[in-house]
């Protein structure tokens, strides 16, 4: 009944006070550590099966938190989506990947991930035009994460965004292919250039019954669209040797290298790929 009802309301409430209370805090902090560049981008290697070497590394953010130490991505992402200030965030950390990336051997690439929020705002292609001009790394040499939600959102302006990233020899891939719903239709409609193969999967290779045939699928699906595909989250030589016997082309995971700071960049690459 009604009293029930306002019962259980107040019961509730000194707890919704203090989720929204912390997160207030957070959006605060966010706000702040943005102005001060409290954040910090870490790089994972993506090993090439075809040449048994790294072909690139990941761009991942960080965010080191003055009381709470590092807060996830998955938690401060959404709600610097929400603030708008992943545009402004997004733009440092592709001007940071970048300038990076110039650094390392001419072959190797780097994958920025880009929100769905900065899909939509007009300055992204602005923005990666400027980052590569600034920094002189040439547009092959990038390549642009980007998730499902992002096609839903605005199907006809993200595929002219798609073709002037394109334009700019920018590369594009489809990120956690697989979790989201209309997957098939968005991989023919759109023009990306790789298909990522999310880690839920890659998780249940050799355990679950029936992942070894999606995987499958999902490889000679992106082959004979002329994508090349790459599995995350690599963690076993099992997993990895189940994704080569697939003609997998990439992989990425704990198997190679978690994502590392930027000072220790060059010693990944030397462990892989020899001076
Ligand atoms: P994602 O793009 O799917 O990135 C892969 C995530 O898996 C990363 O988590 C990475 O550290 C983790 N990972 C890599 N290898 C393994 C493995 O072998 N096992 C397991 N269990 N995990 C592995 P991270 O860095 O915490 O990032 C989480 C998510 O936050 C990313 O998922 C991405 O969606 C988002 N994100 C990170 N950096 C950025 C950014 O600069 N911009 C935007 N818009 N999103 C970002
Ligand atoms: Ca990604
Ligand atoms: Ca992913
Ligand atoms: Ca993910």
């Amino acid at each position: 009944g009604k009293a029930e009802a306002r019962g259980s309301f107040r019961f509730f409430e000194p707890e919704m006070d203090a989720r929204l209370q912390a997160r207030r805090v957070l959006e605060r902090d966010l706000r702040d550590a943005l102005s001060r560049e409290a954040f910090e981008v870490y790089y994972q290697p993506i090993y090439s099966l075809d040449t048994d070497r790294i072909c690139g590394f990941e761009a991942l953010l960080r965010w080191n938190h003055p009381q709470r130490g590092f807060i996830s991505p998955a938690e401060f992402i959404p709600i610097a989506e929400e603030l708008g200030l992943i545009v402004p965030l997004g733009e440092w950390v592709l001007r940071q990947a970048c300038e990076e990336a110039t650094r390392w051997p001419d072959g190797l690439k780097v994958a920025v991930n880009v929100s769905a929020v900065q899909f939509t705002s007009a300055s992204l292609v602005t923005a990666v035009r400027e980052a590569l001009r600034w920094t002189g790394l040439p547009g092959r040499r990038l390549e642009l994460e980007i998730t499902e939600s992002v096609l839903v959102a605005n199907p006809g302006a993200t595929t002219a965004i798609l073709h002037s990233l394109k334009a700019l020899g920018v590369r594009v891939a489809m990120d956690d292919f697989g979790t989201g719903y209309s997957s098939l239709s968005y991989l023919r409609s759109f023009p990306f250039d790789k298909i990522k193969i999310d880690q839920s999967f890659v998780r249940d290779l050799c355990i679950k019954d029936g992942t070894d045939f999606i995987v499958r699928a999902v490889i000679g699906l992106g082959a004979s669209l002329g994508m090349t595909t790459t599995a995350e989250g690599v963690e076993t030589e099992a997993q990895l040797a189940q994704l080569r016997a697939e003609g997998c082309d990439e992989v990425q995971g704990y198997l190679f290298s978690r994502p590392v700071p930027v000072s220790e960049v060059a010693a990944v690459i030397l462990r892989w790929n020899g001076a």
